[in-house]
């Protein structure tokens, strides 16, 4: 239990409601409620109180509840005082436990202290503010599995079983002569495999978490006409962009957030890259450079019936980004009598200048904007691209330092394989190596971490949590 003195907050956030909760915690909270209320609070029972100022005087008339430790959220004595959701009375029911002993607590503290007391453990206190800052329902899904411990029951159950396979391995090292005989008659090999497989599993849960969290930005290139505005209202399903049948009247960036299977994309139509003298044109196609430098995928628009493998919009756009992923969409395929479907090409075909690092195919969707046929094959094809082929509906709201973790662990247990799989090992470089990756899954946890995480962890809260 933490010796810290009471920290204090106002726990709704600052304006008008019909009730807003000042929350005090610390050690012994006895002699602060006897001065808020001058009574003594029964455990967990909302009690109708008068909150009276240091002469006595009525600052509100609102509800206690007390929380002794260590059944608390942080785990030692909590108070809530729920009064009138006003800024000036909840300013003075502040000031008054100020007043009594507590000083105002910082950004986070309380989850803090609920980490320092083993009432959560790092990744669901993470998650806390995760639930909180959540844009979409998919993600206040994926935030409150890893609240409720999902994400870090999945992430011991991995430790643990690394724990087991260290101990039989470290076992061996009693026995130097005959150590890689021994991991090789044990079932060593098939048990870090099947650690392996999972980590692979929760790694990919938590890299749609991470795409839950950052979202994608995906820019629409193409010449004027080929449909753009057309496939933008596709996408978003209302009539976002106007289409007409006049070249160029997409004139600036229009940007739309959309949600295809959970996952949060901002779209951008842009006036596409064709050279012109119109000043105002020409002032959209600057535009359009600058969301290309910005977007994580870009989706080529070209008109299907040129047929084209290799269309100049898409030569220009690797030009502007050549790491940019991207999907060349063949628009009004109704007009080239093409069924919607999915190819994949070279990027650079036919040419004799072709490097090893130009061979990464793209990916080419053949739709009708029009009528949205094809279209559910190219979001497909985006989410596969997004690397959530299988959906983010079981994501773990993961932050980069859980991936970086999982990555680590990932390949020191990769090595380990490999010391297995080559004869000249040795059994303590193997050993080694599952200790390495075991430390990563415990920092996740927060079992061993350093002072200076936590304070960076916890600095990002907001205040009252
Ligand atoms: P943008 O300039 O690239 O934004 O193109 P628009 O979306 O404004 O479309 C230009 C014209 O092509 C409009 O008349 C659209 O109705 C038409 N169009 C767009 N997609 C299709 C399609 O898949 N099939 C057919 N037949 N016409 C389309």
């Amino acid at each position: 239990m933490s010796q810290a003195p009471p920290i204090a907050a106002i726990a709704t956030p600052p304006g008008r409601g019909g009730i807003g909760i000042v929350r005090v915690s610390g050690r012994d909270l006895a002699p602060l409620i006897d001065g808020m209320t001058g009574r003594a609070l029964p455990p967990r029972v909302a009690t109708r109180v008068v909150f009276r100022d240091g002469h006595g005087a009525a600052i509100d008339d609102g509800i206690a509840l007390h929380f002794p430790a260590p059944h608390s959220y942080t785990g030692e004595d909590v108070v809530e005082w729920h009064g009138h959701g006003g800024v000036a009375v909840m300013r003075l029911l502040l000031a008054r436990c100020v007043e009594l002993g507590a000083r105002l607590a910082e950004p986070g503290e309380f989850t803090k202290r609920a980490f320092l007391n083993g009432k959560l453990d790092l990744a669901q206190a993470e998650s806390v503010a995760d639930v909180i800052e959540a844009s979409t329902a998919t993600a206040v899904r994926a935030a409150a599995r890893s609240l409720t411990g999902e994400f870090s029951r999945e992430v011991n159950a991995l430790r643990d079983a690394l724990v087991e396979l260290r101990m039989y391995a470290e076992a061996t090292l009693d026995f130097p002569d005959e150590d890689i005989e021994l991991l090789h008659e044990g079932d060593v090999a098939q048990r870090l495999g099947a650690i392996r497989e999972r980590l692979a599993r929760l790694l990919a849960r938590a890299r749609g978490g991470a795409l839950l969290r950052t979202g994608m930005t995906i820019v629409l290139v193409g010449a004027p006409n080929v449909g753009k505005s057309s496939l933008l209202n596709r996408l978003v399903g209302e009539d976002a962009a106007i289409v007409t049948p006049i070249p160029g009247t997409t004139r600036d960036t229009i940007e739309r957030q959309i949600e295809i299977g959970g996952v949060p994309l901002t779209v951008m139509d842009t006036a596409g890259l064709r050279h012109t003298d119109d000043e105002v044109e020409r002032h959209g196609i600057a535009r359009t450079r600058a969301a290309i430098g910005r977007a994580d995928l870009a989706l080529v628009l070209v008109d299907a019936r040129d047929d084209e493998r290799r269309p100049a919009a898409d030569a220009a756009t690797a030009e502007l980004s050549p790491t940019l992923p991207r999907i060349v969409v063949h628009n009004k395929a109704d007009l080239a009598f093409a069924a919607p479907h999915v190819a994949r090409y070279p990027a650079k075909l036919d040419e004799p200048d072709r490097t090893v690092a130009d061979d990464a195919d793209v990916t080419h969707v053949w739709l009708c904007a029009l009528t949205g046929e094809g279209v559910p094959l190219l979001e497909g094809e985006m989410l596969r691209i997004a690397g959530a082929s299988h959906g983010v509906e079981d994501a773990f709201f993961a932050r980069a330092r859980h991936l970086a973790a999982l990555g680590e662990s990932s390949a020191h247990l990769e090595r380990a394989a490999e010391q297995l799989r080559y004869g000249n090992a040795t059994l303590e470089l193997f050993a080694e190596e599952l200790r390495v990756s075991q430390a990563a899954f415990s920092a996740i946890t927060g079992e061993f971490t350093a002072d200076d995480l936590l304070g960076e962890i916890f600095s990002r809260f907001c205040i009252g949590k």
